[in-house]
Parts: structure tokens; sequence; C-alpha cells
């Protein structure tokens, strides 16, 4: 339309919609989880019945949004979207799930910060397939019970652990996406890179694949700012145009951003390697918690660079070595 034209944010939507799997044969990688919930889909499609609630638990980008689609779409079904920060009432919830069509599928991105009041509504929602509608207050309030049409709810969290106990407990199944590794992430990478109708090497491929975090998303990104600068220097996507590119938008070799670095610099300047705790951490970089631990620190642990321990966040030696010379003796890592 006229009105979304050339918007960047659009744009990196429409490319995101254009490269997403459709079908679990498609997605790439997570072998453990695709093999699970194909079990887990086609029991439900043999008997006739919803499949059982999903949570996906991982970092952003590893293809939450995607699987949800999926299993909406291997099930035949439309997919329903809300989030935990858009649900802040009970009522907010009510209205959703009573406007479900039988064996639709509910997407709840950010599960873990959806309102209390509506997490007890979604315990019964997901039990029995009925809500409780509260009308009136105090001592003359009544609840009127409330049919719903069965329903599968996939709920997606960066981490399982923010979860409360009886909510986790009610989905049927719990999966946990990985980071991917290089040979997965050069997958998504030639997939993508094939239905964009780019031409690009193996080499280059490989490079990117690099410092893409274990990210499907980012690696898509990197590859898109690739292609922009085979475009406009009038190159090859070969692996010098890669490294060109992406020194340019400060991705290191390692894949680590600005946000990555300045985290691992903190805590090697700032509290002589750690350990330090979660919101001094933040604070000191300007960062909400929450971002420093279900986006930062699951990498930079996964490639050895950070440890968490009971007292704090510490700098390994790795990362010593990267950012700050020597590690100060004696040193217990
Ligand atoms: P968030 O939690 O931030 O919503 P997410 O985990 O839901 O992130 P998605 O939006 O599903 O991530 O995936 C991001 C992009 O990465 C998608 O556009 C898709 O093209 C690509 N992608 C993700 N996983 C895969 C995969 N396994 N194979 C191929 N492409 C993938």
């Amino acid at each position: 339309g006229i009105l979304d034209a050339g918007s960047e944010s659009d744009a990196e939507l429409a490319f995101e919609g254009a490269l997403r799997p459709k079908s679990l044969g498609e997605f790439v990688g997570q072998t453990k989880v695709r093999g699970q919930l194909e079990l887990l889909l086609q029991a439900a499609a043999m008997q006739g019945r919803s499949a059982d609630h999903i949570l996906l638990a991982g970092p952003p980008g590893l293809g939450k949004t995607t699987l949800a689609m999926i299993v909406a779409h291997e099930n035949g079904r439309s997919l329903r979207m809300s989030s935990g920060p858009a649900i802040q009432h009970a009522g907010d919830l009510a209205a959703l799930l009573s406007s479900l069509l039988p064996g639709e599928v509910l997407f709840i991105d950010e599960i873990h910060r959806m309102a209390r009041s509506a997490e007890e509504m979604l315990y019964l929602a997901m039990e029995d397939f009925r809500i409780d509608i509260m009308v009136g207050k105090g001592a003359g309030a009544t609840s009127i019970p409330l049919e719903l049409a069965p329903f599968t709810l996939v709920g997606a969290t960066t981490r399982s652990g923010l979860l409360p106990n009886p909510l986790r407990d009610r989905f049927g199944f719990t999966a946990h996406l990985e980071f991917y590794d290089d040979a997965e992430l050069t997958e998504v990478l030639r997939r993508a890179a094939r239905l964009l109708g780019m031409p690009i090497d193996e080499a280059a491929l490989t490079e990117i694949a690099g410092r893409s975090r274990g990210t499907p998303r980012i690696a898509n990104r990197l590859l898109r700012r690739v292609r922009d600068y085979a475009l406009v220097n009038a190159k090859d996507a070969d692996l010098t145009s890669v490294r060109a590119a992406l020194d340019l938008y400060d991705v290191d070799p390692l894949g680590l951003d600005r946000l990555d670095r300045a985290v691992l610099r903190a805590i090697i300047d700032r509290f002589d390697g750690g350990p330090v705790g979660l919101n001094t951490l933040a604070v000191s970089v300007g960062e909400e918690a929450e971002t420093i631990e279900s986006v930062v620190e699951p990498f930079l642990v996964r490639i050895g660079l950070l440890s968490r321990t009971p007292r704090g966040r510490v700098a390994t030696k790795a990362a010593w070595r990267q950012f700050g010379g020597r590690a100060p003796q004696p040193t217990l890592l």
C-alpha cells in the first residue's frame, strides 16, 4: 500500500516473512524439537483432536514464531497471534479466547509478561477449555462460566524459568530451542539466498554463518546487509564483500555486537572481571536486566566468554584474552 511503502521496518518484516519456512520439512536444524513436534501433531491429527499445548523456550530469533506458524499450518488451521505485554487484564485474554474458532492455534509471544490475573484464567482455559467471567463487584459478584472452542496454545518465552510453575505444568510439551551450529546456519543462509535469487559463494556463506551468533534471524539480516553492499559497490557477494560489509556494521568475527562487547568490557574494566550481579551490570551498560540475561548472556556463555556463578557474572580467561590482556593474578578461573 501507499502508507507502508519503503519504510525500513516493513521492509524488514516482509523480508523475514518471505524467508519463513512454511513446514517442518523446510525448517532447518533443531532436529530433536522437530521430531518431537512431528509426533505430537501427527498423534493429534490421527485422533481428530487439537494438539497439546506447546511451550517454546529459547533466546530471540531461533524460530519460535516460525514454529508456531508451522504448527498451525501443518494442522490446516489458522494462527491467532498475541503477546504477553498485550494482555494486561483478564478481560483482554477473555476476549481473545472467546473469539477462537475450533482447532485454532493461539500464539502468545513473551508469555511470561502476561498479567497475573490473566494467567489464572489461562490455567482453566488450557485445562478445560472454559473460563469463568466475573460479573459485578464485591458481595454481589458472580462468575459466569463460558465454554471455549478447543484450541492449541503455543507459548513462547526467552526462558522457561520465568514462568510460574502452574502455567509451565499445563503445557503438554516444552521445546527448548538451541543455538544453531555453523553448518545449520550455512544451510539457513543457502536457502535464503536461493529464495532471494542472490548468487553467493560457499566461503561467503560460511563467513556470514560464523558471525551470526547461532541465530537464523541474525544470519538473514547479515545476508541482507551483504546483498546491499554487493549491489551498491557492484561487487560479487564473495568473502571479501562479506568481510567489508560486516566490518562496516561492527559485527566482529565472533559475531559479537556492540552490546555483547559493552557487557564484557564492563565486567573486565569496571568490575575487575567479576563476579558482578546482574542488576549492577545492567545499570552499568544502560540496558534492561532481562535483555542482558536472556539475549546477551546465553550466547556469551555458549562461546565461553562469560560464566554465571552464584555470586555473579564472571569474565572467563578467554574473555580476558580477547578484551583485557592478562587476567589479574591470582584468578580462580
Ligand atoms: P522472537 O522470539 O524474537 O519472536 P523467534 O524465535 O520467534 O524470535 P522467528 O521470528 O521465528 O524467531 O525467526 C526469525 C527469522 O529467522 C524468520 O524470518 C525465519 O526466516 C528465520 N528462521 C528461523 N528459524 C529458521 C529455521 N530453522 N530455518 C530457516 N529459517 C529460519
